[in-house]
């Protein structure tokens, strides 16, 4: 090589970051160690954030030393780190095979709420999500779902503070990608992230957003059953079909059927309507009373997004006082409607903000885009 210089040798060791305990019970059986040192080595990587075998004190030194010679304990790498002035995190993570994907932190009073990404990209095109303007290139696995909160939990100094004491409390799929076009990956990093004898995050802290995969609903109800958050957006199929394309395939009453039947409504837990203010769009008083209407006898929470413009994106965000009015009205008719305060603006960190390669966007390729959504939409068969 110029220089001298060796390239470090790729690390081919297994990663077991993303791995379920009985993974890892047939992996220690391969090499013929009995189940209850999987359960061993299970806590020292979720419950104790361990990276180094040599560390795990209570697994002998043979086995540690085979374990470093055939694992690691991975984390995904970082292409970049900002804070926010208003303490909003954002690190865009880079995996083994070069893709890159975003994770918000956002810090509050009481809470600290984790963002995280399911898919580099999205299949879908809604129309105002600047990650709809890039193609999927592929699905999150478990262990890169998982391992976005396992850096995070590193970054933050989580892992030595008590449950109580921690930073990030909650977590929401709500960064790049529709989980549930990622499902069983999803359902995967959901049972890791919810093991109480694991990461231990508890199913009520954990809500995953879509934009209405209704056949998916079921299986992720039946499976962890994390709180729900609806990308509604609009209240007619009509606007929804241009806003949300997913809805031509599934319409809004097949949607609200969906989510009655899912199971933590039974337990009056509420759903939660996602709702992006998009200045004389979707933001009449007429839009607000036929939201009210669609949702009558669920539990509600409406969460009005005022719009996070982008380079390139074709809408304005409703004034202040439109969205105030609109709040006003869902109120009115006795549910919560908090107006999400946007984040981490400065970092470009806010919701539908989130994309791999920062870039400026010119006409060209806002045109790009355009044939580009189109092709998608095409290829998804919308
Ligand atoms: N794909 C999933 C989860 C990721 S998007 C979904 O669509 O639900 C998280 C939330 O941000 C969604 O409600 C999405 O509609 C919203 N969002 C996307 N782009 C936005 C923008 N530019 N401004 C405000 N909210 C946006
Ligand atoms: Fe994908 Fe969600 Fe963005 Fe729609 S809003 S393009 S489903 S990430």
């Amino acid at each position: 090589m110029p220089g001298g210089a060796m390239a470090p040798a790729p690390d081919e060791r297994v990663d077991v970051t993303g791995l379920s305990i009985a993974a890892l019970s047939d992996l220690f059986a391969a090499m013929g160690e009995p189940a209850f040192r999987a359960k061993q080595l299970y806590k020292w990587i979720y419950v104790r954030g361990a990276r180094d075998f040599a560390e795990m004190t209570d697994l002998s030194k043979t086995l540690r030393a085979k374990l470093e010679d055939g694992f690691r304990v991975g984390r995904p790498g970082v292409s970049a780190h900002q804070r926010s002035t208003d303490g909003t995190e954002k690190w865009l993570f880079r995996y083994a095979d070069g893709n890159e994907a975003e994770t918000v932190f956002i810090p509050d009073d009481e809470r600290g709420t984790l963002c995280v990404s399911s898919q580099v990209g999205c299949s879908l095109t809604c129309s105002f999500c600047h990650t709809g303007t890039q193609r999927l290139v592929r699905n999150l696995t478990p262990g890169d779902i998982v391992g976005q909160f396992m850096k995070a939990r590193d970054d933050l100094g989580d892992w030595e503070r008590s449950d109580a004491g921690r930073r990030l409390t909650n977590i929401v799929f709500m960064g790049m990608g529709e989980p549930l076009y990622n499902t069983d990956n999803v359902i995967a990093a959901l049972r890791l992230l919810g093991d109480g004898n694991g990461l231990g995050m508890g199913r009520r802290r954990i809500t995953l957003s879509t934009s209405g995969v209704v056949p998916e609903l079921r299986r992720i109800g039946e499976a962890l059953a994390p709180q729900l958050a609806i990308s509604l957006h609009a209240v007619t199929d009509e606007l929804r079909n241009e806003l949300v394309p997913i809805n031509r395939k599934y319409p809004i009453a097949e949607l609200m059927r969906a989510v009655r039947d899912y199971p933590t409504l039974k337990n009056a837990q509420r759903v939660t309507w996602e709702y992006v203010m998009l200045d004389g769009v979707n933001d009449s008083d007429a839009d607000a009373r036929a939201l009210v209407r669609l949702i009558e006898g669920i539990p509600s929470k409406i969460n009005l997004i005022p719009f996070n413009p982008w380079p390139g994106s074709a809408y304005e965000r409703s004034s202040d006082e439109r969205i105030r009015r609109f709040s006003r009205i869902i109120m009115d008719a006795g549910y919560a409607s908090p107006v999400r305060t946007p984040r981490g603006q400065d970092i470009l960190a806010a919701c539908g903000q989130l994309k791999s390669e920062s870039q400026r966007v010119g006409k060209r390729e806002r045109l790009a885009m355009e044939a580009m959504r189109q092709e998608k939409e095409a290829a998804a068969g919308l």
